[in-house]
């Protein structure tokens, strides 16, 4: 997971530089952004394809945790995410993730409680989804395998829809580049 501290869009100021840019080009080329609205759906169709077999998996290992990753990693959330949860559930997240604070030490994830992830899997960075720690990795490998195989498969698939988004998405806003 991602673990240092260059985290984009951090200030209130940066943050909503980021959403009226995006909102802007989607009122400037309206009509032309088609394709990404359809490719964001259709990421966030596989989002809710992976949900299921994740909590299964989850319900058998994170219930155990010892070393949750939410407290761990440090999370945020990239362009694609942004376009993806703009353009495929038409709506933007409140701010950047950022990590609680307790004195001066930083603690975990500010989504992550007691009782996990308040966030639905459908609005977390794609790097939540996308992780499997090696509990998970060898509980599937012992016990799911066709399961496993699927979730790969929709990982890929997800990684080459945000990736087609993001250019389309660039081809229409920046049409000289
Ligand atoms: S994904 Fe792995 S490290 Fe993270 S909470 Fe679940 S079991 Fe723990
Ligand atoms: S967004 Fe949710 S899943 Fe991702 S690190 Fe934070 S608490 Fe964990």
């Amino acid at each position: 997971m991602k673990g240092h501290a260059n985290i984009p869009w951090c200030s209130a100021e940066e943050w909503n530089q980021v959403i009226l840019s995006i909102k802007r080009i989607d009122r400037l080329y309206e009509g032309k952004l088609d394709r990404v609205y359809d490719t964001a759906i259709k990421i966030r169709q596989k989002f809710e394809e992976l949900s299921e077999p994740i909590e299964k998996i989850c319900s058998h290992t994170c219930v155990y945790c010892e070393d949750v990753c939410c407290v761990r990693a440090t999370i945020w959330y990239d362009f694609k995410d942004l376009l993806y949860i703009y353009f495929g559930l038409n709506t933007f997240p409140e701010s950047q993730i950022i990590k609680k604070i307790e004195g001066n030490r930083q603690r975990s994830c500010w989504h992550f409680s007691e009782k996990g992830c308040m966030l639905s899997r459908i609005e977390r960075p794609f790097v939540c989804i996308w992780y499997f720690c090696s509990v998970q990795k060898k509980y599937l490998v012992l016990h799911h395998h066709k399961i496993k195989e699927s979730i790969d498969k929709l990982l890929i698939d997800i990684k080459d829809l945000r990736n087609k988004m993001e250019e389309e998405f660039i081809r229409v806003s920046c049409p000289n580049l």
